[in-house]
């Protein structure tokens, strides 16, 4: 097996994606290949300078050092995956990448789709929320009313505005509304907020505060009436066990945790401790889109628009109708370029 890293340059839609914690204009992800007898699997790492600091140059490093690591049987992707962690745990996102790679060759060894290959059922998979980036209100507002392929929105807030915002949004739209306000708020800036915006019918708020105190989103889920999601508080499943009582549900991202595997094992941990699951994304291509697509047969929410936040995405793999997720039928990700 042989493994190789090409970084793509990307922009996102609207020339901007702007959340509570950064701006996003032109950024490179990294396209991930493994080779094994003449099949080539495809995988892709998105790095977020937020998680260990990882970026394109830590994953095009890690990718190569990994071919030392690799053995020679595709088929053992719990040891390889495993390894992997092990071996590089400060970029997860370049272990997602080998992780989705090795997903994806097996998937075509065996000429099944990955959703087979999991043994879930492609008629299961959720709707997917839309997400909007901070703006002004009204801009929020336009592209909220422009929204057509969508059945469920996600706003980003976390500014001083987020009242404005909502009630923009509210009156261009009767779809339901998730809220991320990606730690701008103390805790109780967080509970005043949250019932401040429960008027506007809103699903659940996401990572109201940093993370690192969990005792804090108990404070803050006992003082409040909608649901708490953490994201930046649920990188892994070693952050699960401290969230237990805390939260309502976690927003589990392939990019974080470092693939498909982790990610399998995040959702049973969740579930098994009455947790509710999102299945999210960074800004991302059809390649890992698709690849956590696969996967939300399992889970009750979806967020996987990151291929529709990027503008000209090379690469073409599930689609939506109606606003649920279509998985390809092609075998492993069944994802192509386009
Ligand atoms: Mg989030």
């Amino acid at each position: 097996m042989r493994l190789s890293a090409r970084a793509v340059k990307l922009s996102a839609s609207y020339g901007m994606f702007r959340i509570a914690r950064e701006e996003i204009t032109t950024f490179e992800n990294v396209v991930v290949e493994l080779e094994h007898e003449g099949v080539v699997g495809i995988g892709e790492a998105s790095p977020s300078a937020y998680y260990h600091g990882e970026n394109v140059d830590v994953v095009m490093e890690t990718v190569e050092a990994a071919n030392a690591h690799l053995g020679e049987d595709p088929f053992l992707i719990e040891d390889i995956t495993a390894r992997m962690a092990e071996t590089f745990p400060e970029a997860p996102a370049a272990v997602c990448g080998i992780d989705l790679a090795l997903h994806d060759l097996v998937g075509k060894l065996l000429d099944v789709p990955l959703y087979r290959m999991l043994g879930l059922d492609p008629d299961k998979t959720p709707v997917t929320s839309f997400t909007i980036g901070i703006e002004e209100p009204k801009v929020m507002a336009g592209r909220a009313a422009a929204v057509k392929d969508f059945k469920v929105l996600k706003i980003k807030i976390g500014t001083d505005r987020d009242e404005e915002i909502l009630s923009a949004i509210r009156d261009a739209t009767d779809l339901p509304i998730r809220v991320d306000a990606n730690i701008g708020w103390t805790k109780e800036q967080a509970v005043e907020n949250i019932n401040r915006l429960e008027r506007f019918d809103i699903q659940f708020v996401e990572q109201p505060i940093p993370p690192g105190d969990n005792e804090a989103l108990r404070w803050i889920r006992e003082r409040v009436g909608l649901p708490i999601m953490t994201d930046e508080s649920s990188i892994n499943l070693k952050d699960l066990p401290g969230l237990v009582g805390c939260v309502d549900a976690i927003n589990v991202k392939l990019m974080k945790c470092g693939g498909l595997r982790e990610a399998i094992r995040m959702i049973h941990f969740a579930h098994a401790h009455g947790m509710d699951v999102m299945l999210g994304c960074m800004l991302e291509t059809s390649i890992a889109i698709t690849a956590a697509a696969h996967l939300s047969p399992m889970v009750e929410y979806a967020d996987l628009d990151g291929n529709y936040l990027i503008a000209d995405d090379p690469f073409a793999g599930v689609t939506i109708d109606d606003g649920r997720l279509i998985l390809p039928d092609g075998p492993g990700l069944g994802v192509h370029e386009r």
